[in-house]
């Protein structure tokens, strides 16, 4: 016990000190256990004896309600409230004042700091916001190890501690083992309290004017339109300029406390006030109010925050990241990302896509199950993250980042070798892109050019519209990244699961079958022209390939084809060179082009199948519900003949045709598509190695003549069977 009594000792005379200064006979702190139970772990009053014999149950008693809570509980008189519990250890019969407030690091609750006095004392609004000031600083105290051992606090739930995996959703391939950063870091013990609270009163007043002025500029990009981004933004807007939220900040301050601090006492607040709340709109207030919390801090942090150090192996969690966020990490020390929110569509899912850095999403609880520094593994195969794992789990992920990493070895040794099938076709690995850091990669993949580049990424992780100057960079900077290989430039595919805060749509009950993609570029021509018009000035003279995604008719096909032509001569009047070769192409995706092939393929130069899109329209399975989208299997008889039918049309009218979904990057569906006689085929980076393992190991005769049966079949699904094959030709899938 020796080695405890110093910590006790200084315990106590943080209650000692707390009770005088709060003109209370008794003070008390309780901690909370593992198992639940809140333990007395100091108290000025109350018999000494108590201390770690008394413990309450989870909900017991007063301390339990404050627990349950989270928020200050204020009684005259304590014995007479329905939850009080008396414990005889305790010696507390003649108390009857009484107030507690909960001890709360990251909006949970580790534990209970009480007064009492004798009196029915009434404490004021002052006593408790003290008190909370107090309570604050002792959990950070507390969660420090500054007033106990590590040994001490061994099974106190101050932090986190043990094993946990939770389930989310894949929103960037990978695996990675490193330690948790925190996007938003706590503020630390330290920067807690200040000494002149005139200049923290003005830190905070300039932050809140920055952060209101920030929101109002970024309503005012809204004029006229409408939809959930615009709610969003006014709810924002109401939020930053409630005084009650202004005057929760300021209260802290002047009693006080750091900026920063003050900020997350009202945060903590809020989330344990509302966070508990199963009112779906209260919730979504709350997360508002997250958001806000975070933009107030970065205010606070000065706008042009320097990018964090990070340690080797960082895994960064967040809540979710806003635009552009996650490029301002070192990518080099950047081994995975871990996020509460997020979906396939949203800007870090993109960006980490694009930086090959493996992401799992929707982690429910993620902030306030992880500690700075903790181990942690993403596990975006599966899409779980694991929180401090067990050295069994940390073994056996390691030995699979190994064989990964083999595997990527393998895959770069093919990167010089051409594609050709056994029977000597040549087929052509082309890679999708959407953002600058996609192209340092191309030379890595060993791809021919890049058969998709998504210039929609441009806008989704911007905080505002490019402009063309902007759009025009991009380009050029793709165009020269590329080297002489081609690249085909899609126009925005906007709209449907890519939304955009500053050009948002009406609400929409079907987003994906509404107004996105081509249509809201016919729509609105001054987008699309100006999209059309930086094209042709990035390429300068060199060859343009464009399409256009989701055309459903040979119309809208045709004008815009039109805005092309009418760009370039607009540029050749002005004496600026047009491209040397164009080729304007349409992406195949709605199913209503298939059976109208013989119009559209004479009027265009070339296509290509967006099988991501055309398998959700022909399935009717949302694409970004995973209750849905999964269901229905590319390699079925009716999604491989709609293929098949693509195929031989362009064959017949000498259309180069390409598939550029998803389908194309993995092994046993770009087998497939091989054996239905498509030779180009655009994927995710990461696809390339693979693919053309599977291509140098493969018959194409020999896979087209066993898939033409399977197209026969009357099963839902012929995965197996292809599996089969693939298993009986020996090609590498
Ligand atoms: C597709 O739909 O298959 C496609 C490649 O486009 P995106 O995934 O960008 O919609
Ligand atoms: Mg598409």
């Amino acid at each position: 016990m020796a080695g405890t009594i110093p910590a006790q000792a200084k315990l106590s005379a943080v209650v000692r000190t707390i009770a005088g200064s709060m003109v209370a006979e008794v003070c008390s702190i309780y901690l909370r256990r593992a198992n639940g139970e809140m333990e007395l772990f100091a108290t000025e009053g109350l018999d000494p004896g108590a201390v770690h014999v008394t413990r309450m149950r989870p909900g017991e008693g007063l301390i339990g309600e404050i627990m349950r809570q989270g928020r200050p509980l204020n009684l005259s008189d304590a014995p007479s409230h329905p939850a009080f519990s008396y414990r005889p250890e305790t010696g507390e019969d003649p108390f009857h004042a009484f107030l507690g407030v909960p001890l709360l690091r990251g909006g949970r609750t580790i534990g209970v700091l009480v007064v009492q006095n004798r009196t029915s004392r009434v404490y004021s609004d002052d006593d408790i916001e003290d008190l909370q000031i107090i309570a604050m600083v002792l959990a950070e105290m507390v969660a420090a190890g500054d007033l106990l051992s590590r040994e001490e606090l061994k099974d106190v739930e101050i932090a986190p501690r043990r094993s946990e995996r939770l389930k989310g959703a894949r929103l960037a391939d990978g695996l990675a083992f490193g330690v948790a950063v925190l996007h938003e870091a706590p503020v630390a013990a330290g920067r807690l309290l200040s000494d002149d609270v005139p200049a923290e009163e003005h830190r905070l007043s300039t932050a809140i004017d920055g952060l209101q002025a920030q929101i109002d500029a970024m309503l005012e990009g809204h004029e006229g339109i409408v939809g959930p981004s615009y709610d969003v933004l006014e709810t924002y807007r109401m939020l930053a300029h409630s005084r009650s939220w202004n005057h929760s900040l300021l209260d802290a301050v002047h009693s006080g406390l750091t900026a920063e601090a003050a900020v997350e006492r009202v945060r903590s607040e809020h989330r344990a006030g509302i966070g508990q709340a199963r009112d779906p709109y209260l919730r979504e207030r709350l997360h508002d109010l997250e958001d806000l919390n975070d933009r107030l801090l970065r205010h606070l942090n000065g706008d042009g925050e320097k990018a964090r150090v990070l340690p080797e192996n960082a895994i960064l969690v967040a809540r979710n990241l806003g635009p552009a966020e996650l490029l301002e990490y070192d990518r080099t020390r950047l081994k995975g990302l871990l996020l509460e929110e997020g979906s396939s569509a949203s800007h870090a899912a993109i960006v980490a896509r694009a930086m090959d850095i493996p992401c799992v999403g929707r982690l429910a609880g993620l902030r306030d199950r992880v500690n700075e520094g903790d181990p942690v593994i993403v596990d975006a195969e599966t899409g779980e993250a694991y929180l401090r794992p067990r050295p069994d789990v940390v073994a056996a992920v390691t030995a699979r980042i190994g064989v990964r990493a083999e595997r990527r070895a393998e895959f770069a040794r093919l990167r010089g070798t051409p594609a050709y099938t056994l029977d000597g076709a040549k087929i052509t690995l082309l890679m999708n892109a959407g953002l600058a850091v996609d192209l340092d990669i191309l030379p890595e993949t060993g791809a021919e050019g890049i058969g998709l580049f998504r210039t929609e990424f441009q806008f989704m992780v911007s905080e505002d519209m490019p402009r063309r100057t902007a759009q025009t960079e991009l380009y050029a900077k793709v165009v020269e990244a590329a080297d002489g290989r081609p690249v085909i430039f899609r126009t925005l595919d906007l709209g449907g699961d890519k939304v955009l805060p500053y050009l948002q749509a009406e609400r929409e009950d079907n987003p994906a079958l509404g107004w996105r993609a081509v249509r809201m570029g016919l729509d609105r021509p001054a987008l699309l022209r100006t999209q059309l018009r930086a094209l042709i000035a990035a390429v300068a003279g060199r060859p343009l390939s464009v399409m256009f995604p989701l055309v459903a008719s040979v119309e809208e096909f045709r004008a815009a084809r039109a805005l092309v032509d009418r760009e370039i001569a607009w540029a050749m009047r002005r004496g600026r060179p047009a491209p040397s070769r164009l080729e304007v192409g349409a992406m195949i995706e709605a199913p209503s082009l298939i059976w109208h092939l013989d119009a559209l393929l004479p009027m265009t130069d070339f296509v290509s199948v967006g099988t991501n899109d055309l398998m959700q329209y022909l399935f009717a399975a949302d694409r970004g519900n995973p209750r849905v989208s999964e269901r229905y299997d590319p390699l079925s008889p009716p999604a491989l003949r709609a293929l098949r039918a693509i195929r031989e049309a362009c064959a017949e009218s000498g259309t180069p045709v390409s598939v550029c979904g998803e389908m194309a990057g993995r092994p046993l569906e770009a087998f497939a598509l091989i054996g239905l006689g498509f030779d180009r085929l655009s994927m995710p980076p990461t696809g390339v190695g693979p693919v053309k393992k599977m291509v140098l190991s493969c018959d194409r005769g020999a896979a087209a003549r066993g898939l033409a049966g399977l197209l026969n079949s009357s099963s839902g699904s012929v995965r197996g069977e292809i599996e089969a094959l693939a298993r009986k030709l020996a090609v590498a899938v």
